[in-house]
This record gives C-alpha cells, sequence and structure tokens, in this order.
C-alpha cells in the first residue's frame, strides 16, 4: 500500500504546473576593470592631439576604473524561466574582456585593440565584437561602457546609417 502512494506522488500527473510567460526581457551583467589608456592618433601630430583629446592625450598615460554593462534580451525558457545563466555570462565577459584589459594598457596590451583608439565609442564596439558570438541564447542587446560615473558609451549592434 504505502509503495502504491509513494508511485502516485512520483507521478507527472501529481506535480504542480508551472505558466510559461511570454515576453522580450532584458537581463544584465555589470563587470568592472581598471586599465591605462591615451587618446592618440598616430597618423597626426603633437599639436593636433594635444588639441583633439586635451590631458587625455597625456603622453605618461592615465587609467579608468571601467564599468561594463553587457544586455542580453529574449524570451525566458518556459522550463527554467531563464533566459540564459548569469554566471555563464559573467564566464564569457571574464574570458572576452575583463581577462585582457584588467590591469593592462589598452593602447599597447590588447591583442584585439590593436591600432584602436581606445575611446568609449570605440571600445563597446570592439567589446561587441568580442562578446557576441559567444551568446548562445538570447541576443546581444547592448553594451554600455562607464569611463567615469558620468561619462559613458554605449553600443547595440549594427544600426543603419543616421
Ligand atoms: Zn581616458
Amino acid at each position: 500500500m504505502a509503495k502504491a502512494v509513494s508511485k502516485k506522488r512520483s507521478s507527472p500527473q501529481t506535480r504542480p504546473a508551472v505558466r510559461a510567460l511570454a515576453g522580450t526581457v532584458f537581463v544584465t551583467r555589470q563587470v568592472h576593470f581598471n586599465a591605462a589608456h591615451r587618446l592618440v592618433n598616430p597618423t597626426k601630430d603633437a599639436a593636433w592631439n594635444e588639441q583633439t583629446y586635451g590631458l587625455c592625450s597625456n603622453e605618461h598615460w592615465h587609467g579608468h576604473n571601467y564599468v561594463l554593462e553587457v544586455t542580453v534580451a529574449g524570451e525566458p525558457d518556459p522550463e527554467t524561466g531563464y533566459l540564459l545563466d548569469l554566471g555563464a555570462l559573467r564566464d564569457i565577459l571574464t574570458a572576452e574582456i575583463v581577462g585582457p584589459c584588467d590591469h593592462r594598457n589598452l593602447n599597447v596590451e590588447v591583442p584585439f585593440l590593436r591600432g584602436v583608439i581606445p575611446t568609449s565609442e570605440n571600445l563597446v564596439i570592439a567589446f561587441w565584437n568580442q562578446i557576441e558570438p559567444h551568446i548562445k541564447s538570447g541576443r546581444l542587446y547592448s553594451v554600455k561602457l562607464f569611463e567615469t560615473p558620468r561619462n559613458f558609451a554605449e553600443y547595440r549592434g549594427p544600426q543603419p546609417a543616421l
């Protein structure tokens, strides 16, 4: 008798149902890194660089405590309720961005930034290109980089020309 009851309890019919909700959601992971850089266009002379970038072109470098926010968009999986595993997104950001950039000089030490003027604008595009191929559930929606709490740039992937 006891055996029969236990069988009944484990039967799928007696498990509570879950309701899958439809809707596009945006899930964000934030990571931090510190890096040095200098804004300089090596094809231009020193006067042009100083006039264009001011102190940001200081030949002895300067640093930022960067904050990177990466957002993935999509529908929650009906079985898990997750759009994606945020731990897996953290691992992608660690491998692709934080590992190569943290405590580095962005002008000279990061292979995927070679030849790129490391403005926030260029960095978000370069970071998108690094991250996007690794997003396996949902789609990459936004890469936002804070150079300071008040200055940040965001890239949402290729867009029609403005
Ligand atoms: Zn700077």
